[in-house]
């Protein structure tokens, strides 16, 4: 009763949009337009000049469809987020692979079969690759960080060539410091499957993230705003709900202290003088240069043009949040600022940011969903 009288109230045709939400990435735009189509009218502000969140991407000046704020690849095994996301976009097939630099070598990444073979001079089938990676390995009970993963999967000299020290540099932590989360992101392989993912779907939006925005955004009960940060909304406590998607101890003002998030430089260039720079869409770089890694974005996009351009990242510890840092002592922080939002009754925090967990794009969007079925009941 009380829930369908809420519904009631924010339906009712007061003059300004009775529901705000911050943020205008997936959790935001999600959110906005369920609650559109169930006849809520929202105002959306995003403090950045664009929508589409971390997922943006725009023509560079050389006109190379690139990501802003890094690659994005889309993949999930959830049909029904696929189906829901296909109303705003079309697709393009498209399967990630990466290699990873050790030495000089390119050798393909998650470690397989061809990666030991190549390194170690081998000629292992997969129960041979099976059987190497059981004599490397070193047992970990019970795994709990990211280098109990590795040493308990693939061994130590794998576990130094590839991952101890990409992942300091991109978290500024060593692996034993972080949550085993992390590293369990990727898989180890004994067969020679090289792609970066094997999620059921995988694809890009044949026109863009930007152009997939667009389209979700575009209701008429949608108002868009954007350069508008939360900060100066100045008519805050007139909305009946608020839907916040940016980082939640910004929201509380810090008062419980700072959530670590990890951030990053992107270095974006463009090759006039070459059609293809790199033979996959992203290479790895674990223990050479200040950049984690360089991902071409041709390969993503399928784009033809003479040139072609890159983006490297640089991971640093200031600028804008774009990771949540597993570990524990930060989850613990989170869970202070957790319960109080889990007070709120007019508020909800949707996001990578504000509910401070590692999301790939996906879970996001079924997040979103999550939150507006419940706001609807
Ligand atoms: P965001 O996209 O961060 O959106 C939050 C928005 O809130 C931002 O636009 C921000 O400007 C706005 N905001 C924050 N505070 C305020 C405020 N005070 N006032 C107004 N607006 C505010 N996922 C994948 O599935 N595949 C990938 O290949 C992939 N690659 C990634 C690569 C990088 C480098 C990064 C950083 C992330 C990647 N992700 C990938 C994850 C993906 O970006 C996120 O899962 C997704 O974009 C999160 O959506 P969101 O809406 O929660 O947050
Ligand atoms: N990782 C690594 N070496 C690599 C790639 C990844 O050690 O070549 C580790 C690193 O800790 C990284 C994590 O695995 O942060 C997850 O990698 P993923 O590619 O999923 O990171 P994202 O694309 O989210 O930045």
């Amino acid at each position: 009763m009380q829930q369908a009288s809420f519904v009631h109230r924010l339906k009712r045709g007061a003059a300004a949009p009775p529901v705000l939400v911050v943020g205008a990435g997936f959790a935001g735009s999600i959110v906005a337009r369920e609650l559109a189509e169930a006849g809520v009218r929202v105002r959306i502000v995003d403090k950045r000049p664009h929508i589409a969140g971390n997922a943006y991407d725009e023509r560079d000046p050389h006109g190379v469809l690139v990501h802003r704020y890094g690659p994005h690849i889309f993949h999930t095994n959830a049909e029904r987020i696929f189906r829901y996301l296909s109303r705003f976009t079309e697709w393009r097939p498209y399967e990630h692979r990466v290699l990873s630099v050790v030495e000089g070598v390119h050798y393909p990444f998650p470690i397989n079969r061809t990666t030991l073979n190549r390194l170690y001079g081998l000629d292992l089938d997969e129960a041979g690759a099976a059987r190497h990676f059981e004599m490397a390995r070193e047992p970990r009970d019970p795994v709990r960080t990211s280098e109990d993963v590795v040493l308990n999967s693939v061994g130590r000299d794998l576990y130094e060539k590839f991952f101890l020290k990409y992942t300091r540099k991109q978290w500024g932590l060593d692996p034993s410091q972080l949550k085993a989360g992390v590293a369990a992101r990727i898989p180890v392989r004994c067969d020679d499957e090289d792609r970066y993912f094997t999620d059921a779907f995988q694809a890009m939006p044949r026109h863009g993230y930007t152009r997939l925005f667009e389209n979700l955004l575009d209701h008429p009960a949608i108002h868009v705003e954007t350069s508008v940060d939360f900060a100066d909304v100045d008519d805050k406590d007139g909305y009946a709900y608020v839907v916040y998607t940016g980082p939640i101890d910004a929201y509380y003002g810090h008062r419980f202290g700072a959530l670590p998030y990890r951030s990053l430089r992107f270095e974006h260039e463009h090759v006039a003088d070459a059609s293809r720079f790199q033979p996959v869409g992203t290479v790895n770089y674990p223990n050479d240069h200040a950049y984690t890694r360089i991902t071409e974005f041709k390969h993503l996009t399928g784009q033809e043009h003479p040139g072609t351009s890159i983006v490297r990242e640089y991971p640093q510890a200031d600028g804008e949040p774009y990771y949540p840092v597993p570990r524990e002592e930060n989850e613990d922080l989170y869970k202070r600022y957790e319960a109080l939002a889990q007070a709120e009754t007019k508020v909800a925090f949707v996001g990578r940011l504000a509910q401070y967990r590692y999301y790939n794009m996906d879970q996001v969007v079924g997040a979103a969903l999550a939150a507006a079925r419940r706001l609807l009941a």
